[in-house]
């Protein structure tokens, strides 16, 4: 017998081998066998009846039976094919390591009863978390679940929350675990001896009793698509597992990305009915013109003094500075007339250009609208706003977190009774179970002016995301955009009238979700040949038609590893009809002289 074995490369062909007598081994399973030098541990994707003459044989095998049903392994292809990565990259990435020394007693993994099932549920609203336990609680006495967070601490959490709230076993997928331990957890799921899985991207196969409820939550977290193969969104993978497997869905959201807005709006995901959750009085602060020598407004400072005077506790949100062009006098906001979004800065090269089409102007001497002369990147660092609120509350506990993913710190601040905390996004998670009572936004203008169409969409859930934490009590939020949609629908509790306008716009310009994005990067050793080859991909890429190519550009400035990127445009076949010409080597297609990655779906283009 002859089995199609693939591996964790970055190739997408399987590599074939004959079984030696004695052996016996199955589609789904994994195996050892010999590639180049050496034994590695790969997947059998397919058995059959052929010539072996000129074969190898497998080493061995690394598990007693298959850890993957042919659904699941067809699953796992629809992955690959989707996000032109490769399947054995894919299911590397997908699947726990293989225990060192096979252990016999494998379940065989359950065969998907052909699709069917209902809608996948959408839930939002400031209670979506209880709601959705209520209903887990009840469907736990005759579903399995399989629960996919964004991170791993998300993902600890909600152990905990399950097997409180379920009082019953909750096995952990995620890499939070030691190796052997996510190897049992699978298994134990895979037996039916435990009901309920939690885990990151990497439990998106694990097997869930049928009928099985599976959930993602905040499905609009870019960090559902992380960098390494399988270049794709975890929601893209559970719609299309719950449509095959027949399972019922649930995505969950603060606010939930434009995507899963309009599918809803498609009917083709169902918004679960919700009270109104507690909102809190939300003060938009134009700073047009003003905050020049300090980052508080009159009415920020008010509002803490109450706050604080009233044993209430203070974050204060600091976002990145952007490299956008904006008016500090009127708000306008330089965007290329081509593709709607904001125009990066270069002051080396006295130019604003397009992150998209590329398209370079000279950076204007004066704003375009009010011919004021305050045209620049504008922020505040997080020292800078600790040092102001130093200097005005003096006696009171003042902490700053400013670390990217600062959870420990930011609970340490938390812990310490601080009663003013300034920090980025991260803090925002650090306050539980009880939010701040006053947020204010030092200002969001940096997210809006992200040099990406998802400004809009990014900004929202920050402002909403926050409001929903205070509840009740207070938001004050300083912008050079106090009429912006997103400021507005944020300060309304408006979520569809933020939607209407964002889809209005992604539809008018061709975003997603109307038409898929692909960014193609190209490496090489010297610049000269990065360039030629990228152009030489412009040129067959256009030639294939229906899709949008801009130009080809130089990404970053390292002499060492040149890097030039393409940007495309296409509809939903996007992926098929890259890989025809990509090739055989689909995603990265190496003549020797350079590299090509594809990235689908981006999730970040600043
Ligand atoms: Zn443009
Ligand atoms: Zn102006």
């Amino acid at each position: 017998m002859i089995v199609d074995v693939v591996f964790d490369l970055p190739v997408p062909h399987p590599f074939s081998y004959c079984v030696p007598p004695g052996l016996t081994v199955t589609p789904g399973q994994r195996v050892r066998a010999p590639l180049g030098s050496q034994a590695r541990v790969g997947l059998v994707v397919a058995a059959r009846e052929g010539d072996e003459e000129k074969l190898k044989p497998l080493a061995g095998v690394a598990e007693s039976g298959p850890i993957l049903s042919r659904s699941e392994l067809e699953l796992a292809r629809w992955i690959a094919d989707e996000s032109l990565s490769s399947w054995g990259s894919t299911v590397a990435a997908l699947l726990p390591p293989a225990p060192r020394s096979a252990t016999e007693g494998m379940p065989a993994p359950p065969e998907w009863a052909s699709g069917g099932g209902e809608r996948p549920f959408l839930l939002t609203g400031g209670d979506r978390e209880q709601r959705l336990l209520a209903r887990l609680a009840e469907e736990a006495r005759d579903r399995g679940i399989l629960v996919v967070a964004a991170e791993i601490d998300a993902a600890a959490a909600w152990s905990d929350r399950l097997r409180a709230a379920l009082k019953a076993p909750v096995a952990r997928l995620d890499s939070g675990m030691a190796e052997g331990e996510r190897w049992s957890a699978w298994m134990a799921l895979a037996h039916g001896a435990v009901r309920i899985g939690v885990g990151t991207r990497s439990a998106l196969l694990a097997p869930a009793p049928a009928p099985a409820t599976l959930v993602l939550l905040d499905e609009n977290d870019p960090a559902h698509k992380p960098p390494g193969p399988p270049r794709i969104h975890s929601r893209d993978v559970v719609l299309e597992r719950a449509r095959r497997e027949g399972s019922r869905l649930y995505l969950t959201a603060a606010a939930p990305s434009a995507e899963s807005w309009w599918r809803a709006d498609e009917g083709r995901l169902q918004r679960v009915p919700e009270g109104p959750s507690p909102w809190p009085r939300v003060s938009v602060v134009d700073v047009r013109g003003t905050l020049r020598t300090q980052p508080l407004s009159p009415l920020l400072r008010g509002a803490m003094k109450e706050t604080l005077a009233a044993n209430g506790r203070v974050l204060l949100l600091v976002t990145r500075i952007g490299s956008a062009m904006a008016c500090n006098e009127c708000g306008f906001l330089v965007r290329c007339p081509e593709c709607g979004i904001a125009m990066a800065f270069s002051r080396a090269r006295r130019e604003k250009a397009c992150r998209l089409c590329r398209r370079a102007d000279p950076a204007p001497e004066t704003c375009p609208n009010c011919h004021g002369r305050q045209l620049a990147p504008l922020g505040w660092g997080t020292e800078r706003v600790e040092q102001a609120v130093r200097a005005e509350f003096r006696r009171y506990r003042i902490v700053r977190d400013d670390a990217e993913s600062g959870r420990g710190r930011a609970r340490a601040a938390h812990d310490s009774g601080a009663q003013v905390v300034v920090g980025t996004r991260a803090a925002l998670r650090a306050f539980i179970p009880r939010g701040p009572s006053l947020i204010g936004f030092i200002s969001p203008d940096p997210v809006l002016r992200l040099p990406d169409f998802r400004a809009g969409e990014r900004a929202f859930s920050l402002l909403w995301a926050a409001a929903e934490k205070v509840g009740g009590d207070r938001v004050v939020i300083q912008t050079q955009h106090p009429t912006h949609y997103a400021v507005r629908a944020a300060a309304d509790q408006d979520l569809a009238g933020f939607y209407k306008h964002e889809l209005g716009f992604r539809a008018e310009l061709g975003y997603p979700p109307f038409r898929r994005l692909c960014l193609l990067t190209i490496r090489s050793r010297t610049e000269g040949v990065a360039k030629r080859l990228a152009q030489g991909l412009e040129q067959e890429l256009s030639a294939l038609g229906g899709l949008t190519v801009y130009p080809p550009a130089p990404l970053g400035r390292s002499p060492r590893a040149p890097r030039w990127q393409i940007v495309l445009k296409g509809g939903d076949d996007l992926p098929a009809r890259l890989s025809s010409l990509l090739g055989p080597s689909r995603d990265r297609r190496s003549d020797g002289r350079g590299i090509i990655e594809v990235e689908m779906d981006p999730v970040d283009l600043a």
